[in-house]
């Protein structure tokens, strides 16, 4: 091919691969995407409980961290990213949760019509290959596989009799009618193996003769004349190139290097760019502005019996067995996703939907390295859905291989504070029912003596940490400090668009990747129809 295409795509992550795939499906359109990353050869990419493992492994994973975070006593807090072919997609949990109704129709509301829950439905079930079949909320055929777990465990049966003990219904489908309710999650596997976007949608793809993907090419700057943006400045073993876009170039970088990539190019917060000596092509204030994302909490107790994988693990012999299930049947631990059950509750009863979710976990870890606990551990975890406060995004310097400055602040408001100290308090109360209290020992972390007010908010901001749903930087929206319009172009630019988590008005209540590659798929039409 040339250097010259119809579309260049920055970032082959979970939007970037959709994106990849629906553009060069009719045959009509030359494609570019450029990857940061390599190809997705390592294996505990593809073995689902392998995300522990890639969580600290550098070669697929950017491992961000935030600056100092304030009110999170001062931490700089771990934010991994994928940085390989399906981008995060290809490192995180597998869980597949949607969202809220209300989540799509309050994006509609802040003045993004077509954005409505009835209007996103169809992209996700366009997505969607559903291992339970069709219905109202469901698709099959679609690229990405979705299916349920073959195991149950009692501890997770357990988790959800405790959460009906209390008040909290069983769901069997957190993306149906309603998301509220305790059971098992769905996730993102094809016959037991992760179903990445790059294994969903780039993989078919890459057949094509009309798209070609270059790994390890990292964007520096997106190339402009004016207000119109014509190609994409990058660099592949240590050597700058460039390749021109006749008709858009898509940044897909995730919220993180989305905003930084505009900004690099003279796109972004006036006074930002000039501290830095970027030439300004089009003052944008929003750009980086609005990061939000999921704060999440955990509890560990210690269990009465060795039932625990943290006991797998610690056995030769039963470590050997779970290799030998998986292999055998593509079951047991190594086929779980991060969070076997879990569920949607409201802290408070006047609230009309819920606004923490759960993480039941039969296992227990410190996350500061891939082992687990040398006790029978389990874990509950809980995080605050719809956040109040925001961050930013801002580069550091002007170098494009440098990390931007990531500032979540975390707690800023107060309503952050107690929706955390509620969920805590809930996780609690599940432990406390019999049906879980009888398989615990003690609680081993925060444990019996963070029992007041202060000191379980003590414990959110000494151990919280992010569930990795960073969005929002390149927010979508009509107002001044909005960085992208409804159909997802830069305002204020010619042929360049913004695709990715960056475009979200709010995040949604759920894991993010779903959301994401419905957006994918929305934009991807919307292009292909011309608009
Ligand atoms: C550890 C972890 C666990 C998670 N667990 C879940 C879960 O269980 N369920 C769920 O729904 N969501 C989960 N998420 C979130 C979800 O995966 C993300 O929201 C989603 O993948 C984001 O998609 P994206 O397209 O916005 O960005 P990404 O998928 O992050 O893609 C961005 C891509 O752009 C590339 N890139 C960046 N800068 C450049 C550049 N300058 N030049 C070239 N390439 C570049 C990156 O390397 C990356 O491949 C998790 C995320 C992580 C990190």
């Amino acid at each position: 091919m040339s250097n010259s295409y119809d579309y260049i795509i920055v970032g082959a992550g979970s939007a970037g691969c959709v994106l990849a795939n629906r553009l060069t499906e009719s045959g009509q359109h030359t494609v570019l995407l450029l990857e940061s990353g390599g190809r997705d050869t390592n294996r505990w990419i593809h073995i689902p409980i392998g995300f522990g493992k890639v969580m600290f492994d550098r070669e697929v994973n950017w491992m961000f961290e935030t600056e100092p975070e304030p009110r999170m006593n001062g931490r700089n807090i771990k934010v991994p990213r994928g940085r390989v072919l399906g981008g995060s997609s290809s490192i995180n949990g597998l869980l597949y949760v949607r969202g809220q109704r209300e989540d799509f129709d309050d994006w509609r509301d802040l003045g993004n019509p077509g954005w409505g829950y009835e209007d996103c439905l169809p992209y996700f079930k366009k997505s969607e290959d559903q291992a339970r079949g069709a219905d109202d909320w469901h698709g099959i055929g679609g690229p990405l596989s979705v299916s349920d777990v073959k195991d149950r465990h009692p501890l997770a049966d357990s988790f959800i009799e405790a959460g009906e003990a209390a008040g909290i219904r069983r769901n069997h489908d957190f993306n149906g009618e309603s998301q509220e309710g305790v059971g098992y999650f769905q996730g993102t596997a094809r016959n037991g193996l992760r179903c990445s976007a790059a294994v969903a949608y780039l993989r078919p793809a890459m057949r094509r003769s009309n798209l070609e993907v270059i790994t390890h090419a990292h964007a520096s700057r997106v190339l402009t004349t004016g207000l119109r943006a014509h190609g994409v400045e990058f660099v592949v073993d240590g050597a700058k190139r460039q390749a021109f876009a006749t008709r858009e170039v898509i940044v897909a970088a995730g919220a993180i290097q989305s905003p930084q990539l505009l900004q690099l190019s003279g796109i972004g917060p006036a006074d930002l760019l000039q501290r830095h000596g970027i030439d300004i092509v089009h003052a944008l204030a929003g750009v980086g502005q609005n990061f939000h994302d999921h704060l999440q909490s955990r509890v560990i107790w210690e269990c009465t019996q060795p039932i625990t994988v943290n006991d797998d693990l610690m056995s030769p012999w039963r470590k050997m067995m779970l290799g030998a299930k998986f292999a055998l049947n593509r079951s047991g631990p190594l086929s779980w996703y991060a969070g076997l059950a879990g569920g949607f509750s409201r802290t408070r009863p006047e609230l009309t939907r819920p606004d923490v979710q759960f993480h039941f976990f039969p296992y227990s870890t410190d996350r500061t390295d891939p082992s687990l606990h040398k006790y029978s551990g389990f874990t509950m975890s809980v995080c605050n859905l719809r956040p109040e406060s925001r961050g930013t995004v801002e580069i550091k310097s002007a170098d494009p291989s440098a990390a931007p400055a990531i500032q979540p602040n975390f707690l800023e408001r107060e309503s952050d504070v107690a929706t955390m100290l509620d969920g805590v308090k809930l996780i609690r109360k599940l432990a406390a029912t019999p049906a879980l209290s009888r398989w615990i020992k003690c609680e081993r972390d925060p444990g019996p003596g963070c029992a007041s007010d202060d000191e379980i908010i003590d414990f959110v901001r000494n151990k919280g940490f992010t569930v990795y749903h960073p969005v929002g930087t390149c927010r979508m929206g009509s107002d001044q400090a909005a960085v992208v319009d409804q159909k997802l172009r830069v305002h204020g630019m010619q042929n360049l668009r913004v695709i990715d988590a960056s475009v979200m008005p709010a995040v949604t209540s759920g894991n993010t990747n779903a959301p994401v590659i419905m957006i994918a798929e929305k934009a991807a039409d919307s292009i292909l129809r011309g608009e």
